[in-house]
């Protein structure tokens, strides 16, 4: 089933009423909306989680084990790599999974640009070549949940892809991927699911808008 989306009303009274329906008066300070000036119809929050499976050549994370409290950098999360069919490589106990299914709720992070048809005829072979590394074949590795892990597998391809490429300056740090592409997207997906949550018990969320001098 499609859950619903969520919208945000902006109303004069310098509150942001964001909700799933737009409501008859304004919960905040009860002025009818029936009817109101084009500057208040509600615009959609876009949901910030995707179906991973519909994606090519992106960082994915899934959500599922994440306290919606927010992205510290100790969550658990779990991260892998979308082909261009959307068949998604990530690194476990037990080796590479290529997942076809289990990713229709995730954080996208896109790794390439739409434009960029040199590197996205190459991806597949890329991803597919690095994943038969011994590096990842737990006969001759093993899984270590803080160190060798599935960011691991994914930082040490997008550094592969980069090296193959000729592209930036030196190898990404872990470090920095986590802190440049992960972190500001899992924390923009773990506000929309509170925010949602807030609107499925409440019916609403008033947020106050800092009165502004522009018209
Ligand atoms: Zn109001």
């Amino acid at each position: 089933m499609e859950k619903p989306g969520v919208i945000c009303v902006r109303h004069e009274c310098l509150n942001n009423i964001f909700c799933f329906s737009m409501p008859p008066a304004c919960p905040a300070c009860g002025e009818l909306l029936a009817g109101r000036r084009l500057r208040e119809a509600p615009v959609s929050i876009p949901d910030p989680l995707g179906n991973g499976h519909k994606t090519t050549c992106c960082l994915l994370v899934i959500m599922t084990l994440l306290s919606f409290r927010g992205f510290d950098g100790t969550s658990e999360l779990h991260t892998g790599i979308s082909n261009t069919s959307g068949v998604v490589y990530n690194y476990t106990g037990r080796g590479i999974l290529r997942d076809q299914s289990g990713w229709r709720a995730c954080v996208i992070v896109p790794l390439v640009r739409p434009d960029t048809f040199h590197l996205l005829a190459q991806w597949d072979q890329y991803l597919e070549r690095f994943s038969r590394r011994p590096l990842w074949d737990p006969t001759w590795h093993r899984y270590v949940h803080d160190t060798h892990n599935c960011l691991t597998f994914c930082v040490e391809f997008v550094n592969s892809v980069l090296a193959a490429e000729g592209l930036g300056r030196g190898p990404l740090s872990r470090d920095v991927l986590t802190r440049t592409l992960i972190a500001p997207a899992v924390s923009r997906a773990c506000k929309y699911v509170a925010l949602r949550r807030h609107i499925q018990h409440q019916r609403f969320y008033v947020a106050q808008r800092r009165p502004t001098t522009a018209t």
